[in-house]
């Protein structure tokens, strides 16, 4: 049994391996979640705001309408911090959300946008990244990933990158050890053009220096450009990185990669950066993108629906779809005592149940849970198998 044990270790690492950049319908399900209406409402709000110049009520107001966005969606407020920074003669605030991992708590991936802007209201630059980095939020709060999240809105990129630069030299470097960052994925104006064809987002990579990171960028940029194709239904042009808030990271020798749209807006900087000029239903699809990206990058549970896995456990389950009961084959020598444990696709624990290995089948009632798919995770000392179960 420890031989077997080993075996399917190995063969759960090589199936991880395989699935980090093929399609995962777990990640499809999450990113389908985002909200066109969601969207919209969000980058309505964001213009009411006004002009989000420093030393402004607006950019204040839109800090406290970010910070309760982010409550709304479950987050604690000992998850948020509040990092201030002098701009100028001002005092300016990022908003940083963290998510801790299961795997790896101290290795961090950040996306990240800025929320200022200096002569409109900046809709497109950046409500709509802050939009999207809104809607990743809301859908992972929920799903655990293996590696911790931070959620940041910058402000004073307008200035000259002067939230960015103050975080990593302040945060970023002060922390003892110095914070350990996996990536860093900015999103700044991905609104798009109203009136145009939007089906196509920019994925920038890290081209300058130091050269150091300048391989494991490409190869960041390599899988984001990969689950734009997987999880939305846009196309992808890659291009290089310049003059927004993952510049600081990049100096500092982080790895980076970045989504800027590719119908650049004529609006920008200007009091017509507003959400008539732009479209909506194409920041829907970049957010969708941006949430496949992210599960990916955090590395989130990923169904294991593998027969040969199934089939070397010597255990199945039956019959799936599941009516009222389903049926779990412990093979000919079922160990002492097993657990059932039922997650529903946000990874919430919906059903726990042990029982005995006394006998080679054993049917479960399931009839209390709704339409829809579970992973199914059957546990015993020495085996843990996980299977897709669809209820109806
Ligand atoms: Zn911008």
């Amino acid at each position: 049994m420890k031989n077997k044990l080993h075996l399917t270790t190995l063969l759960l690492l090589f199936i991880n391996g395989l699935s980090g950049q093929s399609f995962i319908q777990a990640y499809a399900d999450i990113a389908n979640q985002v909200s066109q209406s969601n969207v919209t409402n969000n980058l309505t709000e964001f213009e009411a705001l006004g002009v989000k110049r420093r030393g402004t009520q607006p950019l204040e107001d839109t800090y406290t309408w970010l910070r309760n966005k982010y409550l709304g969606f479950g987050y604690t407020a000992a998850q948020l911090q509040e990092d201030t920074f002098t701009n100028g003669s001002f005092t300016c605030k990022n908003l940083i959300v963290t998510k801790v991992g299961t795997l790896y708590p101290d290795t961090f991936v950040i996306i990240c946008g800025h929320y200022d802007s200096l002569n409109g209201t900046g809709t497109n630059d950046n409500g709509s990244g802050v939009n999207t980095i809104l809607e990743v939020a809301r859908l992972l709060q929920n799903v655990s990933t293996e590696y911790s999240i931070k959620f940041i809105n910058f402000s004073g990129e307008e200035d000259g990158l002067v939230g960015s630069n103050h975080y990593v030299n302040t945060v970023v470097n002060g922390t003892v050890p110095k914070m350990d960052i996996k990536l860093v994925f900015n999103i700044d104006q991905v609104g798009g053009v109203a009136g145009m064809t939007n089906n196509t987002i920019t994925c920038e990579r890290d081209t300058g220096t130091p050269t150091t990171n300048n391989a494991a960028s490409n190869t960041i940029t390599n899988e984001l450009i990969t689950c734009v194709g997987l999880y939305s239904p846009l196309n992808t042009n890659l291009s290089y990185a310049y003059s927004s808030d993952y510049m600081p990271f990049e100096n500092n020798d982080e790895v980076i990669t970045g989504f800027y749209e590719t119908n650049e807006t004529t609006h920008g900087h200007s009091a017509t950066d507003l959400l008539v000029n732009m479209d909506p239903v194409y920041n829907y699809n970049v957010a969708k993108a941006a949430t496949g990206a992210m599960l990916h990058f955090a590395v989130a549970p990923t169904t294991l629906n593998d027969e040969s896995f199934t089939t070397f456990n010597e255990i199945s389950f039956f019959p799936n779809p599941v009516k009222d009961y389903l049926t779990i084959n412990l093979g000919t020598n079922p160990e002492a005592n097993y657990l059932l444990k039922l997650n529903d696709i946000q990874g919430k624990e919906v059903y726990s149940n042990t029982f005995l290995g006394t006998q080679q089948l054993v049917s479960l009632n399931l009839d209390t849970l709704s339409k829809g798919m579970y992973v199914a995770t059957l546990s015993s000392d020495k085996t843990i198998v996980r299977k897709k179960i669809i209820m109806e």
